[in-house]
């Protein structure tokens, strides 16, 4: 094998005379002086160490050569770190991936608030200091059937608030059956202690009775909670107390009833073919003095945890020193009263919120997108891969209807080096994220829009199979 011929470092152009080159123009002109200037010194420092090492190709020292070198590390480095992916986890409202798609409605919103000043807390009848609240608080009435309510960042914040304003140094009481993780640490046990509130466990895993609340009321106790189980069921010999029951005993001793619903759905989900998830209204109505729900989550909007119920605590809660710490901002609120306003017209409503269209997908239509996207994947992955149409079972995600599986379509792909062929796909422009398990990269196809499929065939038409071995 011939040795490449190799350079002397005096050789090296120097920095200001590279940086002079008409071919080192576009660059500077797209990422500033200061950028090209750096990753130039990189790139210097580099050529000669090489030439120490006497690995110098010539052909690198050509200035064209060089500048597009500059031009692809600043690329790489001014790339977005927060990208666009496909989902094809088969998880709808995924939390890592960033819950809930929103509707062009909520885009637009944000982008107008983005653009121009606008009456965040400013009352434009009367001239004077407005809430911020008031984007919405007439919307959650409406839809809810609450007195009044208030947004805070994420539906964490709103269980914390909450606590904090009603029973900071006084006892909440809970069942040990709703004790429950959430996920990325959040256990409410300890959202109560940092809320200063002191837990009151009562009843067991499994059953949990009316008078186990009634018996654990005393002095102390400021508020009965509920908490939606979330991300597990209990099944089998269990009892737990409804919520109106839990409702009735709290205000037989004048003490506040709060349920934390996580999700919290805003209509009955039944309509559209899932499982039913309580909604907010029904909380309300069955005697929830406040209710906490994520706006993220079933609701299909931006992160957001909104707090409904009666006007006097809602007053209470805002009047908290944290819930200015735990303000949502303009864009939040703009994008969550657009998507508020969707659920005016239910009829319409799974076709204009995205995580509601995927989540009521119809099954032949994604079978269908499975039986056409099956060749362009074989064609991609290579023959090392088998790829072939599978059935497959969707889940909501973020804990909502946690045991209902939504029956789907999508690729499931086997062959020997599955981890790096998954690996190569998270490294695509766009991002392609499914699931291996059983020795097989399974893509869910129920959230890859039709709108979507050119570009997710587009990517893949240039895309290289990672190499055996
Ligand atoms: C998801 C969830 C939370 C946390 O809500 P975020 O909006 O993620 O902060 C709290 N409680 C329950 C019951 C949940 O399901």
């Amino acid at each position: 094998m011939a040795i490449a011929p190799t350079t002397h470092a005096a050789a090296i152009p120097s920095l200001d005379r590279v940086l002079r080159e008409p071919a080192l123009a576009a660059t500077i002109d797209r990422y500033g002086r200061d950028e090209a200037t750096h990753a130039l010194r990189i790139e210097l420092a580099r050529l000669r160490e090489a030439a120490l090492a006497q690995t110098l190709a010539p052909a690198s020292l050509a200035i064209e050569a060089i500048a597009a070198r500059i031009d692809d590390a600043l690329a790489e480095r001014h790339a977005p770190r927060l990208r666009a992916v496909f989902n094809l986890t088969g998880t709808v409202v995924h939390t890592n991936l960033g819950r809930s798609l929103l509707p062009e409605a909520a885009i637009d919103a944000v982008a107008r608030v983005m653009r121009a000043p606008v009456n965040l807390e400013f009352d434009l009848d009367r001239g004077t200091r407005g809430d911020r609240d008031d984007a919405v608080v007439e919307l959650v009435r409406e839809l809810t059937g609450a007195e009044d309510a208030t947004v805070v960042n994420n539906n964490a914040a709103a269980v914390l608030l909450v606590l904090a304003a009603l029973s900071r140094g006084r006892e909440t009481v809970v069942s040990r059956g709703e004790l429950v993780e959430i996920g990325g640490s959040f256990r409410i046990p300890d959202v109560m202690r940092n809320a200063g509130a002191k837990l009151v466990e009562v009843g067991t895993t499994n059953r949990t009775h009316r008078a186990d609340y009634e018996n654990a009321i005393g002095e102390r106790t400021a508020v009965l909670m509920k908490v939606h189980a979330s991300n597990y069921a209990i099944t089998g010999f269990t009892t737990n107390v409804p919520l109106a029951e839990i409702a009735e005993v709290a205000h037989a001793r004048n003490l506040v009833a709060i349920e934390d619903l996580g999700s919290g759905s805003l209509v009955d989900l039944s309509r559209f073919g899932l499982g039913a998830e309580p909604t907010v209204r029904g909380a309300i109505a069955a005697g929830a003095d406040l209710v906490t729900f994520s706006g993220d989550k079933l609701l299909g909007g931006p992160q957001a945890g909104i707090i409904a119920g009666r006007a006097d605590l809602v007053a209470r809660i805002k009047k908290h020193p944290l819930r200015r710490a735990l303000r949502p901002d303009k864009l939040t609120l703009a994008a969550l009263e657009a998507v508020l306003a969707l659920y005016r017209d239910p009829e319409r409503l799974a076709e204009r919120l995205p995580s509601l269209r995927q989540l009521s997908r119809d099954e032949a239509s994604i079978r269908a997108q499975a039986e056409r996207l099956q060749p362009v994947l074989a064609q991609a992955f290579g023959r090392r891969y088998e790829t072939a149409t599978a059935a497959m079972a969707s889940q909501v995600g973020s804990g909502a209807l946690p045991v209902d599986r939504l029956p789907s379509h999508g690729i499931a792909v086997r062959g020997a080096g599955l981890a790096k062929l998954e690996a190569a796909l998270r490294a695509l422009p766009r991002p392609v994220i499914g699931r291996v398990a059983d020795k097989t990269l399974w893509l869910d196809l129920r959230c890859l829009d039709e709108s979507d499929e050119a570009a997710f065939v587009a990517q893949l038409s240039s895309f290289e199979p990672p190499p055996s071995r």
